[in-house]
């Protein structure tokens, strides 16, 4: 059995281990589908600027708040600054917009999305502005370095309009500089985690710093299939023999298999199901024990296959070299 959340450095706030995933969830269907997660039993939500459906997710928390489902302290709702609201001069700005689109009165967690500064986009022009400015083929850089967005997530905390903040797709060398001046460290570090990218040595050190971590993209390629080469041609995780037979083994599905296996390592999960049925059994990962066996045939999964890689979406990026 596994704790049911993380406790945070700092606030000592518990983060739930089993979350739900924002990204791709239609703007038509987001309100319905989160407000059936919290039904459920979901309490942690993680969204993005990027995944273009913060009002409708927001609207979804209000109506599951507003029928007494829960109560706002009740849930943990974790969003992120994109990359083109870097700047000291854009992040209170961009916040705000997504607070207000989320109608909420602070978030439980904050995430820097990318250490990857790009060129601001102004919300009345593209909203969210995505990788590229108008119709240029290639991303654009700004000169906005990370301490100075760092301090502004820091004043976010200070003016308690969110209450933890921490990165995501970080590697080592950007966490190390970070902490060398963080007056607030992050809470939490959010990677690409599964069976073929276990980053065992990253999520070792970065655990010494006192940091936790949330895993996505669980079931590995599954959501870069319509994205990437590598999403296509690379086996499902979930269609793989190995994990389909541990899987027998415990009478439990795939996707169960490989949310416990990160729940094993003691990472938060954020998947996404806007289907009923995978939306309780994603949740219902708590009881699932492998033993020795079972853990030998998943660690001999590992391959380091990232399918998150900015580099296979087409721009010369290569974030996590
Ligand atoms: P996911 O966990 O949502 O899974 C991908 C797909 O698998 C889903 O679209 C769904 O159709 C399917 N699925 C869900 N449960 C299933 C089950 N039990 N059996 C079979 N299929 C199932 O993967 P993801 O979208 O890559 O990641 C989850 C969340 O992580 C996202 O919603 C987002 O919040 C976050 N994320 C963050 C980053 C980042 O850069 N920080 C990147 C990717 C994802």
């Amino acid at each position: 059995m596994t704790a049911d959340y993380l406790t945070l450095n700092r606030t000592g706030d518990k983060m739930p281990i089993r979350g739900f995933g924002c990204w791709k969830i239609d703007t038509k269907d987001a309100e319905e589908t989160i407000y059936q997660a919290i039904k459920t039993g979901y309490r942690l939500f993680d969204g993005a600027c990027d995944y273009g459906n913060e009002v409708e997710v927001g609207r979804g928390i209000r109506k599951a708040i507003d029928e007494g489902l829960v109560k706002r302290e009740d849930l943990f709702i974790v969003t992120k600054l994109w990359n083109t609201f870097h700047s000291k001069n854009h992040v209170r700005a961009a916040f705000d917009r997504q607070l207000k689109d989320s109608g909420l009165e602070y978030f439980d967690l904050y995430l820097i999305h990318f250490p990857v500064p790009l060129h601001y986009v102004s919300p009345a022009d593209n909203y969210p502005p995505g990788w590229y400015v108008g119709d240029a083929k290639s991303i654009a850089f700004e000169r906005s370095p990370i301490h100075e967005c760092w301090a502004e997530l820091e004043k976010l905390v200070d003016a308690k309009l969110t209450r933890n903040i921490g990165i995501a797709n970080f590697n080592c060398q950007a966490i190390l500089d970070l902490l060398t001046y963080a007056r607030i460290k992050p809470a939490v570090l959010q990677i690409e985690l599964h069976p073929y990218l276990p980053q065992e040595r990253l999520v070792k050190w970065v655990r010494e710093q006192d940091i936790h971590i949330t895993a996505y993209s669980s079931f590995g390629p599954t959501s870069y299939v319509d994205l990437t080469d590598s999403g296509k041609s690379y086996t499902s995780l979930l269609e793989h023999a190995d994990v389909k037979s541990v899987a027998e083994k415990h009478s439990v599905s795939a996707g169960q298999v490989l949310l416990r296996w990160a729940l094993d390592r003691e990472f938060a999960v954020i998947p996404k199901s806007v289907h009923s049925g995978r939306m309780e059994s994603n949740l219902d990962i708590m009881n699932i024990k492998f033993d020795a066996e079972d853990n030998k045939t998943l660690d001999s999964l590992k391959t380091n296959q990232r399918f998150n890689d900015p580099m296979t979406y087409g721009f010369n990026l290569p974030l996590f070299d």
